[in-house]
């Protein structure tokens, strides 16, 4: 692998055959080739897994396995995205995830929806205030800021100064979990259910934070099938969900800025090349 640093995107040297076909995909021009193999700039990547769509077999990402990492700590706390629940069929209640997370091996759950539903909370008040350079662009998803850094640094300005719903959740859950069980933080694990690379970037070197109160990270693909298995076994038998309409929006395009519920006028651009688009439109003005 050419750099296990920070990123969670890789591309394996050995496998390469120099095509060039992930270079003509990668917004940030972060991949060179060098000897006829790819390699990826570091400085330069945002983490946004354009290069695993096109390369699937050749690129992957550092998260953890979901098993594994429940031995690493004495209290696990599994902190599901939004976007987890629309990735299960005819689901009629949170709680039938929540519990199946439980029985995989969980000591608790807290759902970053709640989180999020905070972070909407203090976005309106800030939006209140004319010194924020507008248009305001969310500070959600790290690879948008990421690519701002790397590609539209004049546009840094106007990057909402709010730490993300993941960032949140991990930093409540922790304290919640303090309080509750009375273990040193070193032994309480809160590990994010991830569904793209950005977001394991994000914790390991997050942007504007320091470090983050997320210990690790399992996709989504990898935690899919045991975790559908454990939802079919029985109903739940506890009522775990804490989130509403407004924090489960954030799963939709367009519904972080849905929940804001203000006339304010925004624009939802999903998809590296729109982002792009309408970033390089603000650039020109
Ligand atoms: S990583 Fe894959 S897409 Fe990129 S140059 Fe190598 S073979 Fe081609
Ligand atoms: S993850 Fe995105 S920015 Fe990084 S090398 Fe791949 S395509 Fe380029």
């Amino acid at each position: 692998m050419d750099r296990p640093s920070v990123h969670s995107v890789t591309l394996n040297r050995e496998l390469c055959k120099g095509c060039i076909n992930c270079i003509k995909r990668c917004p940030t021009e972060a991949i060179r080739v060098r000897d006829g193999k790819a390699a990826i700039i570091s400085e330069r990547c945002v983490d946004c897994g354009e290069c695993i769509r096109i390369c699937p077999h050749h690129a992957k990402r550092a998260v953890s396995d979901p098993l594994e990492v429940l031995d690493r700590y004495a209290y696990k706390i599994a902190l599901p995205p939004p976007s987890l629940y629309v990735q299960f069929n005819n689901l009629d209640e949170q709680d039938v995830v929540l519990e199946g997370l439980l029985r995989l091996g969980f000591d608790s759950v807290f759902e970053v929806a709640r989180a999020a539903e905070l972070i909407s909370e203090a976005t309106r008040r800030l939006m209140q205030s004319r010194d924020l350079p507008r248009p305001v662009i969310s500070s959600a998803c790290p690879a948008v800021t990421r690519l701002i850094c790397v590609r539209f640094p004049q546009l840094m300005d106007h990057i909402l100064p709010l730490i993300s719903p993941m960032e949140l959740a991990a930093r409540m859950a922790k304290d919640e979990a303090i309080r509750k069980t009375g273990l040193p933080p070193t032994e309480i694990g809160c590990i994010f259910i991830t569904p793209c690379p950005a977001k394991v970037s994000a914790i390991h070197a997050p942007i504007g934070s320091g470090e983050s109160a997320v210990d690790a990270a399992v996709a989504v693909k990898d935690i899919y099938p045991p975790l559908l298995s454990a939802m079919k076994k029985a109903a739940p038998v506890e009522y775990l969900a804490g989130a509403g309409r407004i924090g489960l929006g954030w799963g939709e395009s367009g519904g972080e800025a849905a929940a804001l519920m203000s006339t304010e006028r925004y624009l939802a651009a999903d998809g590296i090349e729109n982002v792009i688009r309408v970033l390089s439109d603000l650039e020109d003005e």
